[in-house]
């Protein structure tokens, strides 16, 4: 018999919704009146969760899962009903929540670790696991203070898996952070699965809770609407989603792309462009996605068409990507401009960009440029490509191709000034003297 670690009964929690702040502030003084509308951010909602059990939270924004899990771990209060957990928990619900910033990555380990109840011996011998895990070079000896939220991520992601707690609760943490890493954290959640911990997923990513989790629930205006298999679910929250997607966004998709690869092929100079296996080389061992098309030249150029290796003054720049479909399939295509430590600084798709997924059939050779400002301080930068495939726009699913490190460029420093920015854009400043004291 499994053994029930999480146990809601009847949760609700209402937060009060005022038109203006003046009510808000005429139903404290005056006793009794009541002012402002009850929102329910959840309604009534109960569930188990058994040893073992792999949950998948799903629901659009807005429908009440991170108040869900909040209450759950004890960070919120409900407003009425009941939950009992059993079991070490750890949660992944906000960035750096549980991390001291003064201390250094290794220190925060420890410290986290001395939380949950392990004693200091005992971490010594997670603590290699869990930085190798997080794989942020040097900075686990600098204060988390100096961390971007992909290295925080990334940390917080490595000390919750590798404590190994009875029952993790993740909230679309993996959203942030790299590609790599979402892959890497996948298998572990997979990994955690095998071993009979309990965990509770919430994500919008809906082909992930289909791969991770075996049961679901589908949260509406902070209701449950279905509970069952993780595929059931999903299966009717993916149906719900295409009714609701507006035909006029697939027809757009369609018309563009017959754009797209009709004048595709006008210039000699594609031709030579498509296959480049100095690229396919230095991708060669980073390439991950199921390859039914891959990215197999990659170019920064100038405004004239020149490539663009050191980027001065010229701050305008055009990615040109080449496609290969190996197989019938239609996906996305981006980018992402990295920094030295692989933050994703900036980057575009065509979903994103209003083209929609690109679609293609085996032997297809498709070329596709990016013109974007490159408003980027000083600094050595690396471009990313992703294809993926999305259930609805935005959201995605499945990566078809990944690459990385086959594309460098510098950027010199512009000034005798630095600034100590990701990016920096041109600002128009005024200045006005108002009057003189004296
Ligand atoms: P989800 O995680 O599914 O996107 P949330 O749990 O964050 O949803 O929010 C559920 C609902 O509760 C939303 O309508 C949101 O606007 C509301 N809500 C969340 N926090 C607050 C708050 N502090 N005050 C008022 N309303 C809130
Ligand atoms: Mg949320």
């Amino acid at each position: 018999m499994q053994q029930t670690t999480i146990k809601v009964e009847n949760i609700s929690k209402i937060y009060k919704i005022y038109d203006n702040p003046k009510e808000r502030f005429l139903e404290v003084i005056q006793k009794g009146k009541e002012y402002g509308k009850n929102h329910y951010a959840l309604n009534d909602v109960s569930f188990e969760v058994k040893e073992g059990e792999l949950l998948g939270i799903i629901g659009v924004n807005g429908s009440g899962k991170s108040t869900l899990l909040k209450i759950i771990t004890g960070v919120l209060q409900p407003t009425s009903g009941k939950v009992t957990v059993n079991g070490k928990v750890s949660a992944l619900l906000e960035l750096g929540a549980g991390f001291n910033p003064e201390y250094t990555g290794v220190e925060n380990i420890y410290f986290n670790g001395l939380v949950m109840g392990f004693s200091r011996k005992e971490m010594e011998e997670k603590v290699q696991g869990i930085i190798e895990f997080a794989d942020i070079g040097e900075f686990i000896n600098q204060p988390v203070k100096t961390y971007s939220s992909g290295m925080l991520v990334r940390l917080a992601y490595a000390v919750a898996v590798s404590i190994e707690p009875d029952i993790l609760i993740v909230d679309e943490a993996l959203a942030v952070g790299d590609v790599y890493f979402q892959m890497k954290s996948m298998s572990k959640m997979e990994e955690l699965f095998r071993k009979g911990k309990t965990v509770i997923f919430v994500s919008h990513d809906t082909a992930s809770v289909r791969k991770l989790c075996n049961t679901a629930i589908y949260l509406d205006k902070g209701k449950i609407i279905a509970k069952g298999t993780a595929k059931e679910v999903v299966d009717l929250y993916e149906k719900k989603a295409r009714e609701v997607m507006s035909s006029s966004s697939k027809d757009m998709k369609k018309d563009s792309i017959k754009q797209i690869t009709t004048d595709m092929f006008k210039h000699e100079a594609d031709e030579a462009f498509v296959r480049n296996e100095k690229y396919e080389k230095l991708v060669e061992h980073s390439r991950e996605g199921n390859g039914k098309a891959k990215v197999c030249n990659l170019e920064l150029l100038s405004e004239e068409g020149e490539p663009l290796l050191i980027v001065d003054e010229n701050r305008v720049g055009i990615i040109r990507i080449s496609v290969i479909f190996y197989e019938d399939c239609q996906c996305s295509v981006g980018y992402h401009i990295r920094d030295e430590k692989n933050e994703q600084i900036l980057g575009s798709n065509t979903v994103y960009e209003g083209i929609g997924e690109i679609s293609g059939f085996s032997g297809d050779r498709i070329i596709i440029e990016f013109k974007t400002e490159l408003p980027l301080k000083e600094g050595r930068y690396n471009i990313m490509t992703v294809l993926s495939t999305s259930v609805f726009l935005n959201r995605t699913v499945e990566f078809v191709d990944v690459t990385k490190d086959g594309m460098y460029f510098d950027v010199l420093e512009k000034k005798p000034y630095r600034i100590w920015n990701m990016v920096q854009l041109q600002n128009t400043v005024r200045i006005r003297k108002v009057s003189n004291e004296q």
